[in-house]
């Protein structure tokens, strides 16, 4: 596409950026390279500017420049999960930085920091995110990052960005948001976040067939470059057809969370009627408790919703056996609809409820997921 001269939509940049015409064939859709090592010239240089795919492939060229442009970054770096992109942030930090973490969020990102890199010299404080006065409490002179994930999983509190980025500033801090559940719908770069993670995986990805992560920069420092070496020097890439796969996902991702989240508000506004249902965590619905905050960071309330049953434990794990549509099944941000007993996977460190089913609204017709819910509720 010739760079038009007026603004474009996200729409139109998410089907266009990082992409051309492949010059050898006229292929509109790019090749696969699969090839792990490139020519060199006469000289010794590297005329594409690719030497070994470690270090750099067209494929993953094209989604990092795509991941940058649709976010309004000036760069990211693609990698092999969600968790890679998240453990080389925490490696460009120095041993003795102090980092605050939320005390609910995937509960993979903790345990990476709690079982890797408290290890490795990090100092970890893991603070209620919806409370600022304790964020700001455990602000230190070394606090070097502040994490955060809004809405958190798996029960959907707010965390108010812009305040804790300034925050953040405050001591020279960075803040990196997992925007994981939020693609187009949240953007942490207006509300001053310095970095933005996401598991591709999800919606990037949106067919529950890949595997990826990406963490992209507001600004390509010195931070970020440190973040460039460890992807190159610890090797957690994404292979050339993976990043294909997100790259061509990234393509449908706006009109596809639009629909994930015009679903997902059908599917809480059933569930917080249901006289079986106790409580429904969605921000989009008014009795949320950070309704008005919701309203004021996010442009629509994503696709991912919790709910907590009246009952026990039995009752909540029996509910995903008589689901029709939803399948039993962890993960989020695919076309098909998932349903979870979340504190059953958690692990031991878990805070969620025991009563509460985690569901990830995909692109089914919301009438036939309701119904589906519906006939699972009855019994
Ligand atoms: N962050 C969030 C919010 C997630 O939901 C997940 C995975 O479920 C991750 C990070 C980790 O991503 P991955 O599984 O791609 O490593």
């Amino acid at each position: 596409m010739t760079k038009p001269k007026f603004p474009l939509h996200p729409e139109t940049i998410a089907v266009h950026a990082g992409r051309a015409i492949d010059p050898a064939t006229g292929a509109v859709s790019g090749p696969i390279y699969l090839s792990t090592t490139f020519q060199r010239a006469p000289d010794g240089g590297y005329p594409a500017g690719f030497s070994y795919t470690r270090s750099g492939n067209p494929n993953r060229t094209g989604l990092e420049q795509a991941l940058a442009t649709l976010e309004g970054g000036a760069a990211a770096a693609a990698f092999a999960s969600g968790l890679a992109a998240a453990a080389a942030t925490f490696q460009a930090l120095a041993p003795g930085d102090h980092v605050i973490a939320p005390r609910e969020a995937y509960h993979g990102v903790l345990r990476l920091l709690r079982e890797v890199f408290v290890r490795w010299q990090l100092a970890v404080d893991f603070v209620d995110m919806t409370d600022l006065d304790a964020i700001r409490n455990a602000v230190r002179q070394n606090t070097k990052l502040i994490w955060i994930e809004t809405p958190s999983n798996p029960t959907l509190k707010l965390t108010d960005i812009a305040t804790v980025a300034e925050m953040a500033h405050g001591v020279g801090a960075r803040l990196v948001v997992d925007n994981t559940w939020c693609p187009m719908i949240q953007q942490p770069f207006r509300l001053s976040a310095d970095l933005v993670m996401y598991s591709t995986t999800k919606y990037f990805g949106g067919h529950s067939d890949v595997l990826g992560g990406a963490l992209v920069a507001h600004k390509d420092d010195e931070f970020f470059q440190r973040v460039r070496s460890i992807q190159n020097e610890g090797g957690a890439v994404p292979a050339p057809f993976d990043c294909w796969l997100v790259h061509r996902g990234l393509q449908t991702l706006p009109w596809r969370m639009r629909a994930h989240c015009e679903n997902a508000m059908r599917v809480a506004q059933f569930l917080g009627k249901h006289p079986k249902v106790e409580r429904v965590h969605y921000p989009g619905l008014s009795s949320h408790p950070q309704y008005e905050l919701a309203r004021t960071q996010m442009r629509s309330f994503g696709g991912m919703l919790s709910f907590e049953l009246k009952g026990d434990r039995a009752a909540a794990m029996a509910l995903p056996n008589r689901t029709q549509i939803f399948t039993r099944a962890t993960s989020l941000g695919g076309v098909e609809s998932l349903i979870e007993h979340r504190q059953s996977i958690e692990g031991p460190e878990t805070l969620t409820p025991e009563t509460l089913l985690r569901l990830s609204i995909g692109l089914e017709h919301p009438d036939d997921l309701i119904a589906d819910l519906e006939q699972a509720l009855m019994l």
